[in-house]
C-alpha cells in the first residue's frame, strides 16, 4: 500500500509532466486571440485558472502566482467586455514563458509546502475496501470447503472455515464476517441456527448469507430464507451459481461504501480529489464534462456531489441549481470546491443550493472531514424521510415507491415469481384498550423486528398503516411466501408481551398474499393482497391466505 506522501509526490510529478500540454493550450488560445477570434479570452482565462489552482494544490506556488496574475487581467477585461491591448498580449506571452521555465526546471517545492498529511490518520477506513471483506465457510464436508475456498481466495477474499455450529458461533463471536456460507446439515445441529445467530449479531443489513443443501435433500428455500439467508443452493451441483451469487452480494456490501461524484474538468484536480476521497474509504466517480452529468447521476447514484465551479459550457452553480430542481435530489449534499475566494462566489454557492464552499487548494484532511460530515447528515436525513420512527421500517410512501420500482424492473428484465404480503395485527384495538397504548407500540416494534430479522435484506418491508405492514418478497411464489409468513406467525403468536409485572399477553396477526400477475400496477397488486387479508380476517384471524385460494393455513 502506498503512503499518502508517495501518492502526493506521484500526483505532483504527473502535474509537472503535464506542463507542456497546458502550455500548448495557452499558446493556442493566444494565437486565436491575436487573430481576433471571439470567445478566446474566456478560454485563455480558463487555462490560466486551472494552472493557478493546480499549481497551488501541488505545492508549486510560483506557477500558481504567475498564472493567477494572468487570470486576473483576463477577468478584468471579461468584466467590462473590453478588448485586450497589445500590452496585455505581451504580458500573457511573458507569463507563458515564465511558466515554461518553471515547468522545465521542475521547480522545487518551496519550504513549508510539504505534502499535506495523510487522510488515513483522521479516517481509519483502509484504501482497498475489498481487503476488508471476509467470508466464513461452515460445512463439515472438506471437499466443498476446499472448492469454495479456492474460488474465493482467487477473488482475493480471505476465508475462514468451521465444520460445526459450535465452531461457527465461536468464529462469529470473534469477528462478524461480511459473507457467510452455511451447510443446512451440520454434525451438531441444523445450519439454520448458525444463520439466525449471525443475523442477530449483525446490526447492519449488509451481511451476505447463502445456505447449501446436499443433493437429494428436499431443498427448503422458505426455511433458509426464514432463518435469514439471501439464497439457498443444492451442492455440489449448484456450487458455481452459489459462489457467483455470493460475489454479487458482497459487491453490494462494498457498494454500501458512500458514493461521491466529483464534477471537475481539470484532470489533476480530479485525480487529487479521487485519491483523497478513496483513501478515506469512499467510492468515487469523476464527471469531467457537464454534458455527461446526468448519465453519471443515474448510473452512479451519488450520495454527495463535490463540484467545481469553473467548468466548460456551464458553471457548477447552474449545474447545482439543475440538481436541486429534481425532487429526489432535494437533500443531496453539494460541496463546491473552487479557487474563487471572493465573497460573491460564496453567495452564489448558497443561492444555488450548495451546502458548503471549500477553496482550492484544499487540505486533504479538511476535504475528507467536510465530506464525512455532510454524508453522515445526509444519511440521517434520508432515514428520517424514508423510515418510520417507531418501527424503522419504510414509510407508506417509500414502500409504495419501492413496490413500483420492482414492477418497473419486471417490465425490463426480471421474470419469475414475486409476492406481496399485507399483514394486520388482530384485535389490536383490544390490545391498546387492555394494556395501554405504549404496550401496543412495543408490540408493533417487536413485530417489525421479527420481520426484519427473518426476511432477507433485499426484501422490502414497510409500515403500510397503523398496525398494518407490507412485505414484498421478490422471487418467491405465493405458496413459498405463505409458508414463510405462516412460520413467522407461528413464532410471533407464542411471544409473551409484557405491560407490567403481572400483565402478560399474546398477539396474533392475519396476512393476505398476492403473487404478481401480468398487467398489475401497484394498486391492483395491493388490492389483491388486501382482499386476501380480508378473507383471512373473515375466516377467524391468526391465519395466512393467498389470493384466489380459500383454505386457511393454520
Ligand atoms: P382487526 O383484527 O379486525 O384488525 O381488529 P383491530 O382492532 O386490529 O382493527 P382496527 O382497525 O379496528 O383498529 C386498529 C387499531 O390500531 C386502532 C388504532 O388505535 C391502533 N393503532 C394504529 N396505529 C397505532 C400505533 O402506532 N400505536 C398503537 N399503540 N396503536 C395503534
Ligand atoms: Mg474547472
Ligand atoms: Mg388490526
Ligand atoms: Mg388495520
Amino acid at each position: 500500500m502506498t503512503t499518502w506522501d508517495e501518492e502526493f509526490r506521484q500526483l505532483q510529478t504527473e502535474f509537472m509532466r503535464g506542463g507542456p500540454a497546458r502550455l500548448a493550450d495557452i499558446d493556442e488560445a493566444l494565437d486565436r486571440l491575436e487573430r481576433g477570434t471571439a470567445a478566446t479570452l474566456a478560454d485563455l482565462k480558463r487555462h490560466f485558472h486551472k494552472l493557478a489552482g493546480a499549481g497551488a494544490t501541488y505545492a508549486r506556488p510560483q506557477i500558481s502566482v504567475l498564472a493567477k496574475d494572468a487570470e486576473r487581467r483576463c477577468d478584468e477585461l471579461l468584466l467590462v467586455q473590453g478588448q485586450p491591448s497589445r500590452a496585455d498580449v505581451a504580458h500573457w506571452h511573458e507569463v507563458r514563458d515564465g511558466l515554461a521555465r518553471l515547468f522545465m526546471e521542475g521547480q522545487p517545492a518551496n519550504e513549508g509546502a510539504e505534502p499535506p498529511p495523510a487522510v488515513a490518520t483522521l479516517h481509519e477506513a483502509p484504501v482497498d475496501s475489498r481487503a476488508r471483506l471476509d467470508v466464513l465457510l461452515v460445512d463439515d464436508d472438506p471437499d466443498t470447503r476446499r472448492l469454495l475456498r479456492s474460488v474465493l481466495q482467487h477473488e482475493g477474499i480471505p476465508v475462514r472455515e468451521a465444520s460445526t455450529s459450535e465452531d461457527a458461533r465461536a468464529q462469529i463471536d470473534e469477528r462478524l464476517p461480511d459473507g457467510l456460507i452455511v451447510d443446512v446439515r451440520l454434525p451438531d445441529g441444523a445450519g439454520y441456527a448458525v444463520v439466525e445467530y449471525a443475523r442477530q449479531k449483525s446490526d447492519s443489513d449488509t451481511l451476505a448469507v447463502l445456505m447449501l443443501s446436499a443433493a437429494g435433500d428436499v431443498l427448503d428455500l422458505a426455511e433458509a430464507i426464514h432463518a435469514g439467508a439471501d439464497a439457498c443452493y443444492t451442492k455440489p451441483a449448484e456450487i458455481e451459481p452459489a459462489y457467483r451469487k455470493l460475489l454479487q452480494l458482497l459487491e453490494r456490501v462494498q457498494a454500501d461504501v458512500p458514493r461521491v461524484l466529483v464534477v471537475e474538468d481539470d484532470e489533476f484536480h480530479a485525480a487529487f480529489a479521487r485519491r483523497v476521497l478513496e483513501s478515506a474509504g469512499y467510492a468515487v466517480d469523476v464527471c469531467s464534462l457537464p454534458r455527461q452529468f446526468s448519465e453519471h447521476m443515474s448510473t452512479f447514484q451519488p450520495e454527495l456531489l463535490l463540484m467545481d465551479v469553473n467548468l466548460p459550457e456551464i458553471s457548477g452553480y447552474d449545474l447545482a441549481r439543475l440538481v436541486r430542481q429534481q425532487e429526489q435530489h432535494a437533500a443531496l449534499p453539494i460541496i463546491f470546491l473552487t479557487s474563487e475566494v471572493e465573497m460573491e462566489s460564496r453567495i452564489r454557492a448558497a443561492k444555488a443550493g450548495g451546502d458548503e464552499h471549500l477553496t482550492k487548494p484544499v487540505h486533504p484532511a479538511l476535504l475528507a472531514s467536510a465530506v464525512a460530515a455532510r454524508l453522515e447528515r445526509a444519511r440521517f436525513l434520508k432515514t428520517l424521510l424514508h423510515r418510520d420512527g417507531l418501527t424503522r421500517l419504510l414509510t407508506h410512501a417509500s414502500f409504495m415507491e419501492q413496490v413500483q420500482q420492482v414492477i418497473d424492473r419486471r417490465w425490463r428484465t426480471t421474470t419469475g415469481p414475486a409476492s406481496l404480503v399485507l399483514l394486520d395485527v388482530d384485535h389490536f384495538k383490544g390490545v391498546n384498550d387492555a394494556h395501554g397504548h405504549q404496550a401496543g407500540d412495543r408490540v408493533l416494534a417487536t413485530l417489525a423486528g421479527s420481520l426484519r430479522q427473518h426476511l432477507r435484506r433485499t426484501d422490502i418491508i414497510g409500515r403500510y398503516g397503523g398496525e398494518e405492514f407490507g412485505v414484498l418478497l421478490d422471487h418467491l411464489t405465493p405458496q413459498d411466501a405463505r409458508r414463510l409468513i405462516a412460520r413467522l406467525l407461528g413464532e410471533f403468536a407464542t411471544l409473551d408481551h409484557s405491560a407490567g409485572r403481572d400483565d402478560h399477553f399474546r398477539v396474533t396477526f392475519s396476512a393476505g398474499i398476492a403473487g404478481f400477475e401480468e398487467g398489475y400496477d401497484r394498486h391492483a397488486w395491493i388490492d389483491a393482497a388486501d382482499k386476501a387479508l380480508y378473507a383471512a380476517k373473515a375466516s377467524g384471524r391468526n391465519t395466512v391466505i393467498v389470493s384466489g385460494e380459500t383454505a386457511p393455513d393454520r
